[in-house]
């Protein structure tokens, strides 16, 4: 059988590793499950893997890139004695303690680690409307979040996609940048609260777009225009946009603690006290119990949340070293 470590932190963005830093400053030799490079936003270092430049994460006057941020907070973590593997996990029991953990083979009938407490830090994935060029093209005129990117349209013409909440919030927040935004949605009726339609529809500088889907992004090294299509007739058309928000919704990385750990009607943990979630001794943090803020730094604050908590309940339960 593995050794049992204090902790081991599940995931590698602004959350876990922040965890990381403050587990490892409290001498409990954190190991750090970053999981595996991919194209998604559950790669190690998270979503900011995907964006280019940060303006908004404190400390950082001049902007700093996304991947640059999450080398620092890296070998941030690591001079404290982090343990940074990367590795994706690929089944837990939460059932007994020890906590087991399995990276590689699931059925493997020993687990790859034994853990005292265990930080989930897996983050959120935005969904993404899957045509070719989208992903390639973020950070280079398509972008998931309008706090974070906003910034970069001043004067543009851009595009949301998407009738919930967030597509409609995010188009009104983009009209302080962008001259003139379009919003794409599917159907001929929102799916938005009212209040935020309504706001929506009396600000002269969003059109909406009805009963269309966007079939195609173009441009090589960003973006240079999407071509629409309208679901009813078929026809398609050019929209000479320099900016493309998908805001079709999250979805937390929850797929390990499916039955396990407790989730909200949308599919988040539930934490509460703090960091805590419903099974003793494990703790969540950052996007994937935060469905509300999911910014680096709110990740990062609760990160710090839940290594103190950790640090604590370990304590409490007589396993500090
Ligand atoms: P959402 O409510 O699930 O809405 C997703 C929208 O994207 C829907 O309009 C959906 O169309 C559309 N969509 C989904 N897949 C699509 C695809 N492949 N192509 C084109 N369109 C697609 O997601 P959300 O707006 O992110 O909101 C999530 C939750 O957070 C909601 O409970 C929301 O109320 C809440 N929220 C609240 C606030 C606020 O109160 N300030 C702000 C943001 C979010 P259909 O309508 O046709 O299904």
């Amino acid at each position: 059988m593995p050794s049992i470590h204090n902790v081991v932190i599940i995931g590698s963005g602004p959350a876990g590793l922040t965890a990381a830093i403050y587990t490892a400053r409290a001498n409990l030799n954190p190991l750090v499950l970053e999981g595996e490079p991919s194209s998604t936003s559950d790669q190690p270092g998270g979503q900011l893997m995907l964006t280019t430049e940060v303006e908004n994460f404190p400390g950082f006057p001049e902007g700093i890139m996304g991947p640059e941020l999450m080398e620092n907070f890296r070998s941030q973590a690591v001079r404290f004695g982090a343990d940074a593997r990367q590795e994706k996990v690929s089944r837990v029991d939460l059932s007994e303690r020890p906590f087991k953990i399995w990276v590689g083979d699931p059925e493997a009938p020993e687990p790859s680690y034994l853990a005292h407490s265990v930080i989930v830090s897996t983050g959120a994935r935005s969904l993404m409307l899957d045509l070719p060029r989208e992903r390639e093209l973020i950070g280079h005129g398509v972008s998931t979040c309008a706090t974070c990117d906003g910034f970069f349209f001043r004067d543009h013409h851009i595009a949301v996609v998407g009738g919930g909440d967030s597509a409609v919030e995010e188009a009104s927040f983009l009209t302080k940048f962008a001259d003139k935004v379009t919003l794409i949605h599917r159907r001929d009726e929102l799916r938005a609260s009212k209040i935020m339609q309504e706001r929506a529809f009396k600000n002269p500088k969003i059109e909406m777009l009805w009963d269309h889907q966007v079939s195609a992004v173009h441009g090589a090294s960003k973006l240079e225009g999407i071509t629409v299509r309208n679901v009813k007739t078929g026809e398609e058309a050019a929209l000479g946009v320099t900016g493309l928000f998908v805001a079709i919704g999250h979805r937390p990385n929850t797929d390990l603690f499916n039955g396990v750990l407790t989730t909200d009607e949308n599919g988040y943990l539930v934490t509460g006290p703090g960091t805590a979630t419903n099974v003793d001794g494990v703790f969540a943090c950052g996007d994937v119990q935060d469905h509300t803020y999911r910014q680096a730094i709110t990740a990062a604050g609760s990160g710090c949340m839940a290594a103190i908590d950790t640090e604590r309940w370990l304590e409490a339960n007589g396993h500090h070293v």
